[in-house]
């Protein structure tokens, strides 16, 4: 439910402004082959120093402003957003704000212990993303460049439940050549679980991942492989600019999702604001521009300026990135925001 007195603040295309994404920190313990590939992101990479990256009392000051012009739902993210020191405490500040209902969090898992989990939990997260593209280890070990072991992401996954977290949604990217071969054997391991896996479109963020069309396994493809082998059917979304179309197992054993952006866009429902690490707002994960609000947020703007200027970034807002790409496959706007500042 909005703020009493709240008139949401329209885009171009008459799309309100309700969801916000905060990138807490650039970094990641991770160099997933589709967003940092280790190639680019190596030892001799800079991160942003820690004064470039928005404080705590920033970001709630942030989410505050937002709050008051209709977003009721914050998403915080990354990099890894668990690297991000104390984050339980951001969590507490972030839940206290009025008008803010719900709160999420999309992380890889690496980090997340029982008692991380738990703390994540008594400061007021509601709800947790984990991504997971494999359930081989050699597979995913070839994706997140690192070594990182399956069974210590299927333990966060646990631990997320543990905390009481529901329902958990479960992340992974289909890469063609890559994991086309784990879809079936995710889905085998998450039916008749409380967690919801969501098949993720192979996009074209950033300007470091290579894509290519013929790499995108396609939303159809993945359906038309699980249907033959456990129908499904489709179900209605849960509310407005839910990004993932949803599908029930018909022999009762769960729901899954699938994240089509680049070939079915869902850019007409998109309200989402998004704010990099270091402080820039993105009207769009594909924008290669941000609007400097960390620079007015040090400056001796009041809530209500900066607000007027949020108002009218957004209210200037016409971006449709995927429609266009999935329109003409070759588009680009030229450079983009790179996927681990900003986020997913
Ligand atoms: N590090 C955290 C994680 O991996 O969950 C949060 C940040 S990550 C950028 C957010 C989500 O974006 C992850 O689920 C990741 O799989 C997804 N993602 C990253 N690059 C992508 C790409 N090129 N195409 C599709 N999804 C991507
Ligand atoms: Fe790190 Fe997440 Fe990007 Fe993988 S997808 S490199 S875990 S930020
Ligand atoms: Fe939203 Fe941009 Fe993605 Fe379209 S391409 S859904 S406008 S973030």
């Amino acid at each position: 439910m909005l703020l009493k007195g709240v008139t949401p603040v329209l885009d171009e295309f008459q799309r309100p402004l309700k969801d916000l994404r905060i990138s807490v920190t650039d970094r990641c313990n991770f160099r997933c082959t589709y967003c940092m590939p280790k190639e680019v992101f190596g030892s001799n990479f800079t991160f942003l120093p820690h004064h470039e990256l928005l404080t705590f009392e920033e970001l709630t000051r942030t989410a505050r402003i937002f709050a008051k012009l209709g977003v009721t739902k914050v998403r915080v993210t990354g990099g890894e957003p668990l690297l991000r020191k104390d984050l339980p405490v951001l969590i507490q500040m972030i839940a206290s704000i009025p008008g803010i209902e719900d709160i999420a969090l999309t992380t890889n898992g690496s980090l997340l212990t029982k008692e991380y989990a738990q703390s994540l939990k008594n400061a007021g997260l509601n709800r947790v993303s984990i991504s997971l593209d494999a359930l081989n280890d050699d597979i995913f070990s070839r994706i997140n460049s690192v070594d990182f072991p399956v069974k210590r992401v299927l333990e966060a996954i646990d631990n997320a439940n543990a905390a009481g977290f529901f329902p958990i949604k479960i992340n992974m990217v289909v890469k063609r050549g890559i994991n086309e071969e784990e879809v079936l054997k995710m889905a085998e391991h998450f039916r008749h679980t409380p967690y919801i896996l969501r098949y993720i479109e192979f996009m074209d963020v950033g300007n470091n991942n290579g894509w290519q069309m013929k790499d995108v396994v396609t939303a159809n493809e993945i359906l038309q492989k699980i249907n033959a082998k456990w129908p499904i059917e489709p179900l209605a979304k849960n509310r407005d600019g839910e990004v993932a179309n949803r599908f029930r197992y018909l022999d009762g054993a769960g729901e899954i999702g699938i994240i089509a952006s680049v070939t079915q866009a869902f850019c007409m429902d998109c309200n989402r604001a998004r704010l990099s690490s270091n402080g820039k707002l993105y009207t769009c994960l594909f924008a290669h521009q941000g609007n400097d609000l960390r620079q007015l947020l040090r400056s001796e703007k009041s809530d209500l300026e900066i607000s007027e200027w949020i108002e009218q970034v957004w209210s200037g807002r016409n971006d449709r990135y995927s429609m266009l790409r999935t329109e003409n496959t070759t588009f680009s706007p030229g450079d983009k925001i790179e996927m681990h500042h900003i986020g997913g």
